[in-house]
């Protein structure tokens, strides 16, 4: 089939790449150049062992003084606070605990298989040089301070991931740079990591147009439909696309093509941000993950990636520098020695749904539209088994992971 596929990020680039796989023809619609949107920036980090949702039990108490908090993890543009507040009603129901025990199971079933689902791709795009194997180390001031986040841990354990208790002196032999600050971890040896996520996709991208299909820039604005099918794709300046078949993954910017394929998602954007220190002089071989700094540390190609903060303020607005100089200066507090001469900061688009979990489906009311987006803070972990997945939909074969929680008309 002829298959356009909206979207060149990470689960966008993946789908085409699996679909290619099947022997379907690609053309790619995106109006920014492949892994330039949120997947540009991210924290890069490959993790089977993300899965627990952004909502947990007992989050709720916390958010009043997060908002008070100019430094805190979490801010709400006082302008956005009517449009957004009906999503973060649904968001705190799903984090009951009997919810989040469900989310968390349906998440290990999409992240499981990371390695085993980018595997193909990246031997085929000669990108493996891009995806690292250390594990990760969630790092605690205090045994007692890890306490706080034991009940995730213990979910985590439950769903098989495996999480080694690290003492003080193991893991100042394992990371030197965190010594001072941090006397226990725990090691997630499964984990790895993208040393540059936006040239990881530019990679698959690449070998997918190298196999045959087209990239058009632009931008999708709706669908010609006839007798339950998508016949073309119309983009705003007017162009259209005839197709026989359509994969909507267009990140952070899919909720008005869902609406135009008949399907109304709550997708909402949790904007985050980064710094990468270039000037880095730090030795770290592990992705970093420091709770209580809510920071993700990352070495990467280009210098030391530190991660994090959740903004609530819409697509429109340009970024709030002031979010990462806070991130920066996070780092600067868990590690005192780090050289922060040269630095860069962004802010991304994070594609997320209340209940923290992906749609990845068919469109109910069409035979060859398929949705695969809102992947929220683990789409680079989660995008490569999206588009196996979506594939196998697309094939009429039976899944290899429980699609029944990613359902598109579950909302
Ligand atoms: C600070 C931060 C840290 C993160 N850390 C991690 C991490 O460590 N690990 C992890 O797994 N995830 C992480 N994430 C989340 C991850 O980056 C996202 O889940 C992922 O990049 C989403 O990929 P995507 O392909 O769905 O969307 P995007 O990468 O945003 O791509 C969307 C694509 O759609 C295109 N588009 C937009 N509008 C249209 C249209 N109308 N028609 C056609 N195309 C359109 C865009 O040009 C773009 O190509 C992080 C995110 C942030 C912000």
């Amino acid at each position: 089939m002829h298959i356009t596929v909206l979207g060149t990020g990470i689960v966008g680039t993946c789908t085409a790449a699996w679909l290619q796989r099947d022997g379907h023809r690609i053309t790619f619609v995106s109006p920014l150049p492949a892994g330039e949107a949120c997947s540009f920036g991210n924290a890069g980090s490959l993790s089977p062992s993300a899965c627990l949702p952004v909502g947990l039990p007992g989050m709720w108490k916390q958010v009043p003084g997060w908002l008070r908090d100019p430094d805190g993890p979490l801010t709400i543009r006082a302008a956005y606070l009517p449009v957004v507040l009906p999503w973060l009603v649904r968001f705190l129901r799903h984090s009951r605990r009997d919810e989040v025990v469900r989310i968390a199971t349906a998440l290990r079933g999409l992240l499981a298989p990371i390695f085993e689902s980018y595997a193909p791709l990246l031997a085929h795009a000669n990108a493996q040089h891009l995806v690292r194997h250390g594990g990760c180390l969630y790092v605690y001031s205090s045994q007692q301070a890890a306490a706080r986040w034991q009940w995730g841990m213990n979910l985590r354990r439950s769903l098989g991931v495996d999480l080694q208790d690290v003492d003080r002196d193991t893991l100042e032999q394992l990371e030197p740079d965190l010594k001072g600050r941090f006397r226990f971890g725990i090691l997630a040896p499964d984990n790895g990591s993208t040393l540059d996520p936006s040239q990881l996709v530019k990679a698959l991208h690449a070998q997918c147009l190298a196999d045959g299909a087209q990239m058009l820039q632009g931008e999708a604005a709706g669908f010609e439909q006839q007798g339950g099918r998508v016949r073309a794709v119309r983009l705003a300046d007017g162009r259209r696309i005839e197709c026989d078949g359509v994969v909507v993954a267009a990140g952070a910017w899919c909720a008005p093509l869902a609406r135009a394929l008949g399907l109304r998602v709550p997708l909402e954007s949790q904007r985050g941000y980064h710094v990468t220190v270039q000037s880095s002089n730090l030795a770290l071989h592990h992705t970093v993950m420091a709770p209580e700094y809510n920071l993700m540390v990352n070495p990467m190609a280009m210098g030391l990636r530190l991660a994090g903060s959740v903004e609530f303020a819409g697509l429109a607005p340009p970024p709030n520098y002031r979010r990462a100089d806070v991130l920066l200066a996070k780092g600067q507090e868990m590690f005192p020695h780090l050289d922060t001469s040269r630095t860069t900061r962004w802010m991304g688009h994070r594609p997320c749904l209340p209940d923290s979990l992906p749609v990845i489906g068919r469109a109910p009311a069409l035979d060859n539209a398929w949705l695969a987006f809102g992947h929220g803070h683990v789409g680079m972990c989660g995008g490569a088994t999206t588009g196996r997945e979506v594939a196998h939909l697309v094939a009429g074969r039976t899944p290899q992971v429980d699609l029944a929680p990613f359902r598109p008309d579950r909302f």
